[in-house]
């Protein structure tokens, strides 16, 4: 008989695994935290490229539309002067009113100071300094505004008034139709190029911003699976398989527990009414295990179950069904088996007990303590029917009270006599 070892890990959780699972804990939380900021980050940014396209765009529309109002206004300017009869003034009142609005627009634009940005300093510098536009362009509205009035004007019945008038006319015609305001048209579109190039630059930083935002979220999201998700998930599955185990099986020993015994029993009984085999339940009592552990302590007791364990686990076949029941009490559940092999089999089992003793300190210690089991089987099935496991539980129980009243060290056949 060699050696017993365990091969079966200790079920420990110590207090190191508890604090890793707290610090992964706090470590995925403050990932999670970090995400959720700059995705909101990342959302404030793609707001605020759409924000400064839409603004670009309106500035761009309201520098634009100057443009138009100028050449719009001049040609209004000319074609009443020539021909008054055709062209209906209210024309070129809207197109004044509505250039003095495209100006507002431009002048609230640069005058908010939020949002700051180097377009709007740059288009601010224009309209105010480097190129004076908000200035020429009032002046342009005003003369504008001169010749419609002028041009409303009931001419004077008296010819040297009326000479004068038209000369008046023809000053404040100049002043909006000449070449001065291709200079200003001119200067409008440099500006208006500038702010295009001004606001792509803007609206590409905050772009590669947002870019860098990205891939560093996607980062952490990896950083976050790897070091922190992952770790937790397999802490996860070896208390779940740790869990498994001690719900089914006995810790000192290894083997089975009671209640993987009873379910093992239970599922191995469905199986008979196909293949109508027979069975055998045991029960092993150590004998005189208490003055065992009177004599040499609990702890000696606790390695002499342990060597029981490897002897049943050793000697019977893998399909046999072997649990700790509680105490120094073992059930066997021999698959296949008729009551006579069973015996032998059992029998067999108890001479290996009583000629393997347990060895007290270390693997070759030649202290060794000698001991023996009692056992109490019976056969089943009982008429091809399912029998609850107390009941076979019974009979064995009693057969091994036998056993020990005979003497201990023997084994007893309990089946019930039909
Ligand atoms: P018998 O031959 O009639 O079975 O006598 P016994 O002394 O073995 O019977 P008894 O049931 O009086 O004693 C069983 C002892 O088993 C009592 C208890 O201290 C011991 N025991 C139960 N569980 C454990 C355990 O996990 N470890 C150890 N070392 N001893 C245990
Ligand atoms: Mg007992
Ligand atoms: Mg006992």
């Amino acid at each position: 008989m060699a050696t017993p070892t365990t091969s079966t890990p200790p079920l420990t959780i110590t207090e190191n695994d508890v604090a890793i699972v707290g610090r992964l804990r706090n470590g995925y939380i403050l990932a999670l935290t970090v995400i959720i900021i700059m995705t909101i980050f990342c959302h404030h940014l793609t707001s605020k490229v759409i924000e400064e396209e839409i603004v670009g765009a309106e500035v761009a529309s309201n520098l634009s539309d100057q443009i138009t109002h100028i050449s719009q206004i001049g040609r209004y300017a000319v074609s009443y002067y020539m021909t008054p009869q055709e062209f209906d003034l209210t024309l070129l009142g809207n197109s004044i009113n509505n250039m003095k609005k495209s100006l507002l627009h431009i002048k609230t634009y640069i005058d908010s100071t939020q949002k700051e940005n180097t377009a709007k300093i740059a288009l601010r510098k224009a309209m105010r300094d480097s190129l004076l536009l908000e200035k020429r362009l009032t002046i342009f509205i005003q003369d504008s505004e001169t010749y419609l009035t002028l041009s409303k004007r009931i001419p004077s019945t008296d010819p040297t008034a009326a000479a004068t008038e038209t000369l008046e006319t023809q000053r404040a015609l100049k002043k909006i139709s000449d070449k001065p305001n291709q200079e200003l048209i001119k200067l409008l579109q440099i500006s208006l190029a500038d702010h295009q190039e001004n606001q792509l630059y803007e609206i590409k930083n905050l772009h590669q911003m947002q870019t860098v935002l990205t891939y560093a979220i996607v980062f952490i999201i990896l950083l976050e699976a790897f070091f922190i998700f992952r770790p937790l998930v397999q802490k996860v599955a070896v208390s779940q398989k740790n869990l498994m185990r001690l719900a089914l099986e006995d810790t000192l020993t290894g083997l089975k527990n009671r209640r993987a015994f009873n379910k093992d029993f239970d599922a191995y009984q469905k199986t008979l009414s196909r293949t109508n085999e027979k069975f055998v339940l045991a029960i092993c009592d150590l004998d005189k295990f208490k003055s065992v552990n009177d004599t040499y302590g609990h702890d000696v007791g606790d390695l002499v179950l342990k060597h029981f364990g490897t002897i049943l686990k050793r000697t019977l076949r893998p399909t046999d069904i072997v649990a700790r029941m509680g105490g120094e009490e073992f059930a066997i559940l021999l698959a296949n088996t008729n009551d006579s092999t069973a015996f032998k089999i059992l029998d067999r089992l108890r001479q290996i007990v009583e000629k393997n003793p347990c060895p007290l300190k270390g693997k070759n210690s030649p202290e060794k303590l000698k001991f023996t089991t009692s056992i109490g089987f019976a056969e089943g099935p009982i008429d091809g029917k399912e029998v609850d496991i107390d009941e076979f539980m019974k009979w064995a129980d009693n057969a091994l009270y036998k056993a020990k009243e005979e003497g201990r060290n023997r084994v007893i056949n309990g089946t019930p006599k039909p």
